[in-house]
C-alpha cells in the first residue's frame, strides 16, 4: 500500500514539471535577448535553479549566441586589437 502512495506522489511534481519546462524552453529566446519581462526572468531563474536539464539549454542557447556575437565583433573590429596586444608584448621584451 505505501509504495503506491508513493508513486502517485512522485508523478504529480513530474508532471508539473514538465509544464515549467515547456514554458521554460517557450521563454528561452526572450530571456537571453533580454526581451521577457521581470516576471518571466524570475520564473525562468527560479526554474533554472531547480531544473539541470533547463540549465543545460539555457548554457548551451547563451553559448551559441556568445559564439555568433563574438564572431561579429571580431569582424568588425579588426588588426588593431592583434596589433595593441603585439606592440605590448614587444614593450615587455
Ligand atoms: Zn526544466
Amino acid at each position: 500500500m505505501e509504495s503506491k502512495i508513493t508513486e502517485v506522489y512522485h508523478k504529480e511534481p513530474d508532471e508539473r514539471h514538465n509544464t515549467d519546462c515547456s514554458k521554460v524552453s517557450e521563454m528561452l529566446d526572450l530571456v537571453i535577448d533580454g526581451e521577457a519581462t521581470s516576471e518571466e526572468e524570475r520564473f525562468f531563474n527560479t526554474h533554472l535553479e531547480e531544473c539541470v536539464s533547463c540549465f543545460e539549454t539555457h548554457q548551451k542557447q547563451k553559448l551559441l549566441k556568445g559564439i555568433i556575437s563574438g564572431h561579429l565583433k571580431r569582424v568588425i573590429v579588426p588588426e588593431s586589437l592583434a596589433l595593441s596586444i603585439k606592440a605590448r608584448i614587444q614593450e615587455t621584451l
